[in-house]
């Protein structure tokens, strides 16, 4: 259309039915796109949110169906086309049609590539293919470790990010006999300082959580095709009953690359989430975006959301300008880790005291204030999310001072 926006009969198709897919369906319709909307998902179920399957769901706290973020009936009434069980095999770009795994095609105008990340795993050489080896990204994932979870049984976990802690606590609360190794020289290493690691390092050993840091795998061993014992980097050998594996994810741009479309470490977006084709969209966790010098790809719900409903818009024509607010949180035992900003590149920490257990920890680099960790400290975490998103750097002695009210730092 001449004023740039897109024909409201425009047909919209997107791949990937998760976070990032299903909020740019949904602001689709809530910007009054009347076209089609075709959201074509590999996995069964619904749309659903991921952090429970480390959480409350292995818990048995919550159900699979409470974790949809809308029931099969919500997409009728939306006129939003829901193929689920459908893997997108190829986008041929110069027809605008996608095809997939069952020989069928689908037209479109614009496409939205919302394709998320997978698990890196463990190569079979070192026994990363043998049974009761498990990742942790879907929910069949969960439904083939669920039964897995007893009392007495000796878990090794894989990894020390969100989601080896969130399993290790998981598994200690269940009764488990829990192993974590991190091969670099702290959990968290990547996206937080040293005293965030050494919390969750106290809170762990508090909980009878074997945490050993600087310490990889060497191989799993097996008997009848089943994981039986682990040989550590140190030349341990442990015996398990089962390993998780959480050491990081790949994004999903493979598509994208075949399909000539450029990609550097996940897809390349501009601000309106645009591809190297311009009726091409990305978001989410397979999305590589413009971030202050260069570019950054996150791996959270609060992008998927944002940039979701960011890429919906562009797809109609309208300037998004995505900026990223970062946001994150873990569960990990009794304690709530909630993080505003993104700490990399920071330079000093400082110290902020609160009430009980209650402490956090603020990143600068230079006088810039990046980030904040707050544990158990959900009012500390929401004046520093806005602190830092109106740009505002308190020097660190005033943060360390508790008689400073944050909110008269507004
Ligand atoms: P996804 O949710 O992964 O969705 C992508 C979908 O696309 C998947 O269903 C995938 O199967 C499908 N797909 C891929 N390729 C194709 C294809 N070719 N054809 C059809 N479908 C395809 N973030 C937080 O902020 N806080 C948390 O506490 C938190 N906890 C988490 C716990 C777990 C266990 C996991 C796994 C993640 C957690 N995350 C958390 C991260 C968060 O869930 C992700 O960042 C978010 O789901 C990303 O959304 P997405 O839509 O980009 O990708
Ligand atoms: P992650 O945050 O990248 O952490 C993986 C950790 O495993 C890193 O510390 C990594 O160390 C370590 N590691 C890598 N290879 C190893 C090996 N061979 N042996 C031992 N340790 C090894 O990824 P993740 O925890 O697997 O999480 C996957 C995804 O789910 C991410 O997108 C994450 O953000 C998301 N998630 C988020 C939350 C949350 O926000 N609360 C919860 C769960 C999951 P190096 O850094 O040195 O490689």
């Amino acid at each position: 259309m001449e004023d740039g926006r897109v024909d409201q009969a425009a047909r919209i198709v997107v791949i990937g039915a998760g976070q990032a897919g299903f909020s740019a369906c949904v602001k689709l319709r809530a910007l009054g796109h009347t076209g089609s909307i075709t959201l074509i998902g590999d996995e069964s179920h619904p749309p659903y949110q991921r952090p429970p399957l480390s959480k409350g769901l292995l818990l048995g706290e919550t159900t699979e169906e409470r974790l949809y973020f809308r029931p099969l009936s919500f997409y009728a009434e939306k006129g939003i086309e829901l193929r689920l069980s459908s893997t997108v095999q190829a986008i041929e770009r110069s027809a605008r049609k996608v095809r997939l795994a069952d020989g069928s095609e689908v037209a479109y105008d614009r496409l939205l590539l919302a394709t998320g990340a997978r698990p890196r795993v463990l190569p079979a050489e070192i026994g990363g293919e043998l049974g009761g080896v498990f990742h942790v990204r879907n929910l069949v994932d969960i439904n083939s470790m669920a039964n897995r979870f007893r009392e007495g049984q000796r878990v090794l976990i894989i990894g020390g990010g969100y989601i080896g802690l969130e399993a290790a606590a998981v598994s200690s609360k269940l009764g488990l006999q829990v192993t974590l190794v991190e091969a670099s020289d702290r959990i968290l290493q990547r996206v937080a300082s040293p005293e965030t690691s050494q919390f969750f390092r106290e809170l762990h050993a508090s909980h009878n959580v074997t945490v050993l840091e600087e310490t990889g795998i060497r191989r799993l061993m097996g008997e009848d095709g089943h994981v039986r014992a682990a040989e550590l980097s140190d030349g341990s050998v442990r015996p398990v009953d089962f390993v998780i594996v959480g050491i990081g994810v790949h994004p999903n741009a493979e598509l994208a690359r075949d399909a000539g479309i450029e990609v550097d470490n996940g897809i390349v977006v501009d601000a309106d989430c645009r591809t190297s084709d311009p009726d091409v969209f990305a978001a989410g966790d397979c999305a590589s975006f413009p971030w202050k010098a260069g570019r950054i790809r996150l791996e959270s719900v609060g992008n998927a959301i944002d940039q979701g409903e960011a890429a919906a818009k562009a797809m109609l024509g309208e300037s998004a300008g995505y900026l990223a607010k970062p946001w994150f949180w873990s569960d990990q035992f009794d304690v709530k880790l909630q993080i505003a900003g993104l700490s990399t590149g920071y330079d000093r920490v400082a110290t902020r005291h609160g009430a009980g257990n209650a402490v956090s920890y603020w990143y600068y680099r230079g006088d810039e204030l990046l980030a904040v960790d707050a544990m158990n400290d959900s009012r500390v975490y929401m004046a520093a999310k806005r602190l830092i998103e109106a740009g505002k750097s308190p020097p660190p002695h005033v943060i360390a001072d508790t008689t400073v009210d944050l909110k008269s730092l507004l």
